[in-house]
């Protein structure tokens, strides 16, 4: 092990997660793999040629300078979106190496209408709508501007897609919001259909939508973290239960994260643990010292929260986290040893650490802490 600790990407689950989404959406809807923030923590150079071997051909990042990250790893049939940011002296790159971008404003659609008449290349954009998440998103009152300029510099442009995204659809506190998002869409799209705006994809949906709202995947969803294997959260698997029999299971776990034990050490009645005293031994103890903390991706948060596997059995953490490093109770863990295997993020038989149980904890989403998972961290793909 090169680093402190390392992160494992399962071939396997990838596949039955990619196939139950594919058996979700049915054959008329594109899949595109959002891989922004390093594929969730996962690795664009692990995740992108894997997300090919099962059928993925399209790509979705947040700015130009993922784009350009993606791009090293992507076969010459491979598609590039970005949704979110790109800088003026980006454009270039992006429409040149013909990457899909949103247009979320006029002055955006301008500046790709002049860049791509400069470089004679026609710019690849997704007409981003404003229907309700006020982010990003061109507003009504621009429609009609829109529409002109783009019929009066129509050869400078193919239009990829209409879009918009919802304002949480993963909450069922959220559903007439979204369903009010989803009304406006379609009545907004008609507006440019009727004025001769055609588009080859429809697309409004991340994971949530697309697990639970059928009439919201057009002809393609932008899928983030169901491909990794988590559920957006315990209310969508819950619809998805009760409506079509889905569990848990469904979606596997593509990620392990693993280290060792650096360190054991007696700790006695009435001492503390780590910085500060946040955490006194209420009883003779044995502690294990795991060279992995804040600044490696184990959350400040999970101090005197988060639990790690050893031998298959949960080890509490026991005070703060520190930088580099978090302890550990094995008090009943006998037979652990220095340079044994400690399972920060993954299973052993039947015993868990999920990231979910992790943010349930902690009050972070997945997402925060898979993206806070360091670039640097060696990452190894298996069966
Ligand atoms: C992040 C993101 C997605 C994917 O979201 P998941 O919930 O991870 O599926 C889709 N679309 C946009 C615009 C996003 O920012």
């Amino acid at each position: 092990m090169d680093n402190t600790s390392y992160i494992e990407i399962s071939k396997k689950a990838y596949k039955s997660n990619i196939k139950f989404l594919k058996k979700v959406v049915g054959d008329n809807v594109k899949i595109s793999s959002v891989v922004k923030g390093n594929a969730y923590g996962h690795g664009y150079e692990q995740m992108i040629p894997l997300a090919e071997q099962n059928g993925i051909n399209h790509f979705s990042v947040f700015s130009a300078y993922e784009a350009k990250q993606v791009f090293k790893y992507i076969s010459d049939t491979s598609e590039i979106m970005i949704f979110g940011f790109i800088n003026h002296e980006q454009l270039e790159w992006v429409i040149e190496n013909e990457i899909e971008f949103y247009i979320y404003d006029l002055a955006g659609l301008e500046n790709a209408g002049d860049t791509a008449k400069l470089l004679k290349k026609k710019a690849k954009i997704h007409i981003e709508l404003e229907t309700g998440f006020k982010r990003t998103g061109i507003e009504p009152e621009e429609f009609d501007s829109l529409i002109l300029y783009l019929h009066e510099n129509a050869d400078n442009f193919v239009i990829k897609g209409i879009c918009t995204h919802f304002a949480g659809a993963e909450s069922i506190a959220n559903y007439v919001r979204v369903k009010n998002q989803l009304i406006l869409f379609k009545k907004y799209h008609k507006y440019f259909v009727k004025n001769n705006i055609i588009a080859e994809y429809l697309h409004t949906s991340s994971s949530s939508a697309t697990l639970i709202y059928p009439e919201a995947r057009f002809n393609m969803v932008r899928v983030g973290i169901a491909q990794y294997g988590f559920w957006p959260t315990p209310e969508v698997l819950l619809l998805r239960n009760n409506k079509y029999g889905d569990k848990e299971s469904s979606l596997k776990r593509v990620i392990s994260w693993k280290s060792e034990i650096m360190a054991i050490k007696k700790i006695s009645k009435g001492e503390f643990v780590g910085y500060g005293n946040s955490f006194q031994a209420a009883k003779d103890m044995i502690v294990a010292i795991i060279p992995v903390g804040y600044n490696n991706g184990y959350s400040r948060s999970l101090s005197n929260r988060g639990h790690v596997l050893i031998h298959g059995r949960r080890a509490d953490v026991l005070g703060v986290v520190t930088m580099n490093t978090i302890t550990v109770n094995i008090t009943d863990i006998k037979n652990a040893v220095n340079g044994e295997e400690v399972i920060l993020i993954g299973s052993h038989n039947k015993n868990n650490i999920t990231i979910a149980s992790f943010s349930e904890m902690s009050s972070y989403l997945n997402y925060q802490i898979l993206a806070r998972l360091p670039m640097n961290i060696p990452r190894f793909v298996i069966e």
